[in-house]
């Protein structure tokens, strides 16, 4: 492809039409001082509010904008990977369209790249604006994640980062149905480096992940990481094992040395309740690696478009076999 294009900026936008238009301003302010050749790709994530039309509009009036529309809600990676599948920058940033991530920290971030990084993702310091419970759940997580992965994720790295096209083009070959980007990224390797940030509070609008939403990105996140939870069964069977084994002993002493063999109901009961606890968490653990693992199996494609609108038609099937 005889693409010149310098620097592509993904975009993952669900249901923000109060805060576009000014994330698109912000946006383009930063980019015009970087290059004239730059792209900024929404990916519409199946909007239901004004979105559609307020990207559409912004594509009519730019040249610089390109837009695709889902063909229904796929979730924030999911929107990250397809656009960087068509992102055709030497450099692809992604980045929150809800200005929480400030779109003036991509300067220092090309700073890095053209000094020759090729990943350099922005770690948040302080997040302000959020509220104690995400703050807190968000920090377990990433030490938790730390703990558990086979590959080193850094902590505290949301998805707001630049990637040289030699990344971009390695991920577009990861192909997996419950996308963690961030770890995904982690695992191709290359040169990678940080630069810190304070978060800022989302400037309209209310967030798009709900608690359910952040629960399953964990979950993903560990599963496609760390092989530890199903190893947990292995261990807690061991243990509960051991522990039966030394209480048979005590049983045993009883039956033979003393009469109080009847009374003994409370110890059963306790001891069914704690055994049908620990094996429905197993098999609840082993399911949420079947479940993805039949994802995987069934081939469906990763999102559906349902308009794309900027690029050319040859364009968005070659993106993805991009070999040069
Ligand atoms: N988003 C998306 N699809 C979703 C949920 C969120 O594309 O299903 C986008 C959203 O529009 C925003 C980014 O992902 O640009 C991060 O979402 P949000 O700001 O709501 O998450 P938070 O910052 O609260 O974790
Ligand atoms: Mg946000």
């Amino acid at each position: 492809m005889t693409n010149q294009m310098e620097l592509s900026v993904v975009i993952p936008v669900f249901n923000e039409e109060e805060v576009l238009i000014s994330s698109y301003e912000r946006l383009v302010a930063v980019m015009r001082r970087l290059t004239a050749n730059f792209e900024l790709i929404f990916v519409n994530d199946g909007s239901i509010d004004g979105t559609r039309s307020i990207l559409n509009h912004l594509r009519e009036l730019d040249a610089h904008v390109r837009v695709i529309h889902f063909s229904r809600n796929f979730g924030h990676q999911i929107a990250i990977t397809a656009g960087v599948d068509y992102a055709s920058g030497a450099g692809v940033v992604v980045i929150d369209a809800d200005l929480q991530d400030p779109p003036e920290l991509i300067p220092a971030m090309v700073e890095k790249w053209r000094a020759g990084y090729q990943v350099v993702y922005a770690k948040r310091l302080i997040r302000k604006g959020e509220s104690f419970f995400k703050k807190f759940s968000a920090k377990v997580f990433y030490r938790a994640l730390e703990k558990l992965s086979d590959t080193p994720i850094p902590v505290d790295t949301g998805d707001f980062r630049l990637m040289d096209r030699k990344v971009c083009r390695a991920l577009r070959q990861v192909e997996e149905k419950n996308p963690f980007v961030r770890g995904q990224v982690s695992w191709l390797g290359f040169k990678q480096t940080e630069i810190e940030y304070e978060r800022d509070e989302r400037l309209y609008g209310t967030t798009k992940y709900p608690l359910r939403k952040m629960i399953k990105l964990s979950i993903d996140g560990i599963t496609s990481f760390s092989y530890l939870p199903l190893k947990l069964a292995t261990y807690l069977g061991v243990t509960v094992a051991a522990c039966g084994f030394f209480y048979m002993f005590f049983v045993l002493f009883q039956k033979l040395f003393t009469t109080a063999t009847v009374p003994g109901w409370a110890s059963i009961v306790i001891i069914q309740l704690i055994f049908f606890g620990i094996v429905l968490l197993v098999l609840g653990v082993i399911g949420e690696y079947i479940g993805r693992m039949y994802e995987e199996v069934k081939h469906r494609p990763l999102y559906v478009i349902d308009e794309a609108n900027g690029f050319d038609v040859s364009q968005l099937y070659a993106m993805k076999e991009d070999i040069k």
